[in-house]
């Protein structure tokens, strides 16, 4: 048996498409355009590469790119002041601020001073206490991809085992709350779970967002599950080969084999997440304007 590959890329650009189409409604009702403000601090080169995506295609969504760099020796006010003026800022739907941010500073504190209306990464205590008690909020960007991925090949996640496999606020926790809110039966691993294999090997969905290269071998894949590979792992040049250098925490030469429906990396979850950061912006748009 070789797996369905979801094509992340293709369903991105559908969410894409519908967002053009709701910017341009909003436009006619309101008169005005969405508007989108990251914030980075420094320069680390990661982070300049994900802001200047997101600026990119925050402009290609017809929405406006509010662009807003600090030094790296920005002190924890000048962020905050930054924060407080888009907070204030009517023209600004939405505002991420790009983590992590320097050691210096308290990047979840920061996070928090975001106006959870505006806070289209889902990642302040208010969306994350919304999203736990099961009340309306924007929910994080790559949880929210993942979702929409495992609905395009028709997961069944009502009283499925889901197994989520990292524990991060950007991640794991909010995606174990919203399968829960799906009705499954959540179970997440960290790196003090006992028996990994034993854990994994009993799920129907499978998502993986630990951040170590290939961990996710075939012996912990039950034969059909769905598995969703979130991690990002830069291979150094002599690793990688000629390949494109970034791969999964899954083994997906071997997986391919077992599984039912599993994505790539690149290609698969890389793509839904600034597509649901658009929709995010455009959502907390209609919200603000009172059209939802
Ligand atoms: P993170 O904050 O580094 O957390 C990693 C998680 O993995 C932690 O909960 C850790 O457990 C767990 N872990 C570490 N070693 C383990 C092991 N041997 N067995 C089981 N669990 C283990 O990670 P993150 O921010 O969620 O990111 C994870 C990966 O997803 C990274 O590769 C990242 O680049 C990628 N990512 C991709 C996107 C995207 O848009 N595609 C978005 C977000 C993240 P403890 O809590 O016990 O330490």
């Amino acid at each position: 048996m070789s797996a369905t590959i979801i094509d992340g890329k293709t369903i991105a650009a559908r969410v894409r498409a519908q967002v053009i189409e709701d910017v341009r409604a909003f436009t006619e009702r309101t008169g005005r355009t969405p508007g989108l403000a990251t914030v980075l601090v420094g320069e680390d080169p990661g982070s300049v590469v994900y802001v200047g995506a997101k600026q990119r295609a925050c402009a290609q969504a017809g929405m406006t790119p509010f662009d807003h760099r600090l030094a790296a020796n920005a002190s924890f006010e000048d962020v905050a002041q930054t924060l407080a003026r888009l907070n204030a800022d009517p023209a600004v739907s939405g505002i991420l601020l790009q983590l992590p941010v320097p050691e210096h500073l308290d990047g979840p504190t920061l996070t928090g001073m975001i106006d959870p209306d505006k806070d289209v990464d889902g990642l302040t205590p208010v969306n994350a206490g919304r999203l736990a008690l099961g009340l309306p909020g924007l929910r994080p960007c790559t949880p929210l991809g993942v979702l929409e991925l495992l609905h395009s090949v028709d997961a069944r996640l009502e009283g499925a085992e889901a197994v989520v496999v990292g524990r991060s606020n950007l991640f794991g926790k909010p995606m174990a709350q919203l399968l829960l809110a799906e009705n499954a039966t959540v179970t997440m691993c960290h790196s003090r779970t006992r028996d990994l294999t034993a854990v994994c090997a009993r799920a129907d969905i499978l998502i993986a967002a630990v951040g170590r290269p290939r961990m996710i071998t075939r012996e912990l894949v039950k034969p059909g599950a769905v598995v969703i590979d979130v991690g990002m792992n830069r291979l150094t040049p002599e690793q990688a080969g000629n390949t494109s250098g970034l791969v999964g925490d899954v083994d997906f030469t071997a997986v391919v084999e077992v599984a039912s429906a599993i994505t790539p990396v690149p290609g698969g979850v890389g793509p839904m997440t600034i597509a649901c950061l658009l929709r995010n912006t455009v959502d907390a748009a209609r919200h603000q304007a009172e059209l939802q």
